[in-house]
């Protein structure tokens, strides 16, 4: 297969391993720099440029789109759609997931256990909205943030009035949820692909802080999950309608709640913490179902 591996940077932990994986298993592999894409949309032949070259003959693309350039790498990965090239994540999908109250809206409709999240656009409803997720501690975050930056812990009733006034005044899209204390600083990440868990860690926040982002610090570890986890992280997925994803679980008194659906997880902290060959069962995946003309959603939301 000749596949096409959309990241910006050949370099990264992530990007390298699935050169090597693809090589590895006999595939021609292209790492491509979204940004240096133009398009051709014309109706019957929808064409990609690169540096001057005609993209094409590709059999998969996969999408390492990074959270700052979700709105053009999406589109370049939609264009790939359209020339019948099989994503391993669609962009729909990506889309989907880069918007963390869309999806927890997705992922509620379906049942799926989430912590209390609440949503509001006016300065007026803070009070109310602090209610309603029960009161303090509790957590603000960014909706567009990503690596725990934009996620803010409010300890008092006094400092969430003051920290979600502040983002209101910037304008910035926040939601309120649930601060689950009994994680302890920590949350399982659970890495998807297809219909199973095939990796599991637990990452736990340093001291001091409650965020267990590697980018923050935290340290991974292995992890064995229940049968519930699982299945949740399973669900989470499919209705997200992702092939491959990271999935983070919250283990409240309450069974396991999903954080948020990522559709790029990195593959160093979970292939250094348990040892498997993720980049590998990604290939594999790709190779089990790359067909052209495979894209599911076909451009709908
Ligand atoms: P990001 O997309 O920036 O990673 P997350 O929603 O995953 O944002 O939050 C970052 C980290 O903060 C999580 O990995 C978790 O450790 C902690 N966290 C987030 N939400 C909660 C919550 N409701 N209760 C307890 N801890 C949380
Ligand atoms: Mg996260």
């Amino acid at each position: 297969m000749k596949i096409a591996l959309l990241s910006r940077n050949p370099k990264l932990y992530s990007t390298s391993r699935l050169v090597e994986a693809a090589i590895e298993k006999g595939h021609e592999v292209q790492v491509i720099d979204i940004l240096k894409c133009y398009m051709n949309i014309t109706s019957n032949k929808p064409g990609l440029h690169y540096d001057g070259d005609n993209l094409t003959g590709f059999d998969a693309v996969i999408p390492r789109i990074g959270a700052s350039v979700t709105f053009y790498g999406t589109a370049v990965l939609r264009q790939f759609e359209m020339m019948g090239v099989y994503p391993i994540n669609e962009s729909v999908a990506i889309t989907r997931s880069r918007d963390k109250l869309r999806s927890l809206q997705l992922l509620a409709r379906k049942g799926i256990g989430l912590p209390i999240t609440g949503f509001a656009n006016s300065p007026d409803d803070i009070p109310d909205l602090i209610k309603m997720v029960g009161g303090a501690p509790l957590v603000i975050k960014l909706l567009e943030g990503t690596q725990g930056i934009g996620v803010v812990l409010a300890e008092t009733k006094k400092a969430a009035e003051s920290v979600i006034e502040a983002f209101m005044g910037l304008n910035a899209n926040i939601m309120v949820q649930e601060y689950i204390k009994e994680a302890g600083g920590a949350d399982i990440r659970c890495l998807v692909i297809g219909k199973k868990v095939v990796a599991a860690m637990k990452r736990q926040a340093q001291e001091g802080e409650f965020r267990s982002n590697l980018h923050r610090g935290g340290s991974a570890s292995l992890v064995k999950i229940t049968p519930e986890e699982r299945k949740t992280a399973v669900r989470a997925a499919s209705i997200m309608g992702l092939n491959v994803a990271g999935v983070d679980i919250l283990r409240s008194e309450n069974g396991p709640l999903v954080m948020e659906v990522n559709s790029s997880p990195g593959l160093r902290g979970i292939e250094e913490a348990t040892g498997k060959d993720v980049a590998g069962m990604i290939i594999d995946e790709i190779q089990k179902n790359a067909k052209p003309h495979k894209t599911r959603t076909k451009g709908k939301g």
